[in-house]
């Protein structure tokens, strides 16, 4: 098993989740997020140093109503260019902290609350490889293990092995990439496709109603 890796952390390390705003409690539903051509601007050469980082307009106002709106947000980005040795953990730390920055610069609820990441070549054929949902099945874990203050229990299981799973009905995966839509699927949440060069504020309307 080739399992995600987190930002910033090891994988299974506790998670210390930010209250949401006004202090609402959960009711369940996570929103997984793509990152390139969702969050910031997508790029065919990758996203390769923190100075490439640019977010997409309205992308952390978008995040920021999700969490109003009750979702916890878990990022799950494919980063081949690890894999390819391009560059390494320590750069794409650097990337995420960036990006983390630019969208809480636009509005202060615009928090992930956790960034999982695929470092694995194409060809390794990684179950935490989108179009694979290893990714989804870990955010779901570790969020839920933190909200309900048993981390010390967590043990993430992957595929067939995690039989008792709970309901994603109510959870979203939003992405500009087939691949993204299909490891949604595959794992059994509503999956919405974003236009690559709008993200995420391209269909935000259809997850958050607009107030007023
Ligand atoms: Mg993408």
């Amino acid at each position: 098993m080739l399992p995600p890796h987190r930002h910033a952390s090891r994988l299974d390390s506790p998670l210390e989740l930010k209250p949401l705003p006004h202090n609402q409690s959960w009711s369940g539903k996570i929103a997984y997020l793509d990152r390139d051509g969702v969050l910031n601007r997508w790029s065919d050469n990758y996203v390769n140093s923190p100075e490439e980082v640019e977010t997409l307009p309205n992308s952390g106002e978008s995040v920021a109503r999700l969490r109003r709106y009750g979702f916890r947000i878990c990022v799950v980005t494919n980063q081949s260019p690890i894999g390819r040795g391009l560059w390494d953990h320590d750069t794409l730390e650097l990337i995420h902290k960036k990006l983390e920055t630019q969208l809480i610069e636009e509005d202060s609820d615009a928090i992930l609350d956790l960034v999982l990441y695929s470092p694995y070549h194409p060809s390794e054929n990684a179950w935490a490889r989108k179009p694979n949902p290893g990714m989804l099945e870990a955010g779901r874990q570790i969020i839920e293990a933190s909200e309900n203050n048993k981390q010390e229990d967590l043990k993430i299981m992957y595929g067939h092995q995690w039989v008792e799973r709970p309901s994603e009905s109510s959870s979203i995966m939003v992405g500009d990439q087939i691949s993204d839509i299909e490891a949604g699927r595959k794992f059994g949440v509503n999956a919405i496709q974003c236009d690559q060069t709008i993200g995420i504020a391209d269909v935000i309307d259809k997850i958050v109603p607009r107030r007023g």
